[in-house]
């Protein structure tokens, strides 16, 4: 589908931009007409995906960044560089996360924290350095990134639900505080997607995984970053505080 120029003109943060899900929002927000900041955790793998990008198309605007993103101190920093470079920041897509499969009694306490550092620590401070900017520019966009088992959970490592749940929290009072603002708020919740994570699966557990996927198929991350567009463009004008499950209407 022909998307370009549906974000002519503004300029995005994608976190965790260096893989994946990310990854596939930073290539659409590109095509659309996006100048884009890409987040990754290490600069050589920032850099990697910078190259990647720029061999694709040398005519994307893009960089890079890696600031610690539960630390605000550092993510005010790093956003502070990419205002200055693109001149205003107009949609911030927090993506970066990890998942768990501890079982409770397996579960480290300091392996609960980590989770909760990057999947809900980071979307807070990521979206407080943005939201100052956006709202001194009259208004803007935050997607986060939930998950079907926010709303379902899942049989072990019950860091990840309680995350995004948490996540899902942010987003809906967000929504509310941030709206008077202009800056929209809103989560995508993806389901079963083929990135790294799901590639590592045994096949016959995809295939159980499959059977409970009406559609009959995993997504892919482009079907996530077309959430993103849509959310992100004026097409999604008056869509505020929303938690948008694409999942293929996973039975879980
Ligand atoms: P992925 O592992 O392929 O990519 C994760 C991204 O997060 C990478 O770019 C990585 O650099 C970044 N990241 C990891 N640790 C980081 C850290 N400490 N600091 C900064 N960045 C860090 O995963 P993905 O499947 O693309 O997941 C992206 C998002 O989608 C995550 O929030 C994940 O929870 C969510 N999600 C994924 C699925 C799925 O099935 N793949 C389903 C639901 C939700």
């Amino acid at each position: 589908m022909n998307t370009a120029g549906m974000l002519e003109g503004k300029t995005a943060i994608v976190t965790g931009g260096t893989r994946g899900i990310g990854m596939a929002v930073v290539r659409t927000f590109l095509k659309s007409g996006a100048r884009v900041a890409l987040c990754g955790s290490r600069q050589e793998t920032v850099d990697k995906a910078l190259a990647q990008l720029k061999e694709e198309n040398a005519d994307y605007d893009v960089m890079g960044i890696c600031p610690n993103l539960s630390d605000y101190g550092q993510v005010a920093e790093a956003f502070a560089q990419v205002e200055e470079a693109f001149g205003h920041i107009d949609i911030l897509a927090n993506n970066a996360g990890i998942a768990a499969k501890e079982s409770i009694y397996e579960y480290k306490p300091e392996d609960f924290d980590k989770i909760m550092n990057l999947n809900v620590k980071a979307v807070f401070s990521c979206s407080k350095a943005v939201a100052e900017i956006m709202k001194e520019q009259g208004g803007g966009v935050i997607i986060n990134t939930s998950s079907m088992v926010s709303i379902y959970g899942q049989s072990s490592g019950c860091g990840y639900p309680a995350s995004k749940s948490a996540v899902n929290g942010l987003t809906k009072s967000l929504a509310r505080e941030l709206g008077p603002d202009q800056i929209r708020v809103n989560a995508v919740a993806p389901g079963v997607i083929r990135t790294d994570m799901v590639a590592a699966l045994p096949r016959d557990m995809v295939e159980r995984l499959v059977a409970t996927i009406p559609l009959g198929r995993v997504g892919e991350p482009q079907d996530i970053a077309n959430a993103y567009l849509f959310l992100a463009s004026d097409l999604a004008s008056y869509v505020n505080g929303a938690i948008l499950s694409v999942d293929g209407a996973t039975i879980s």
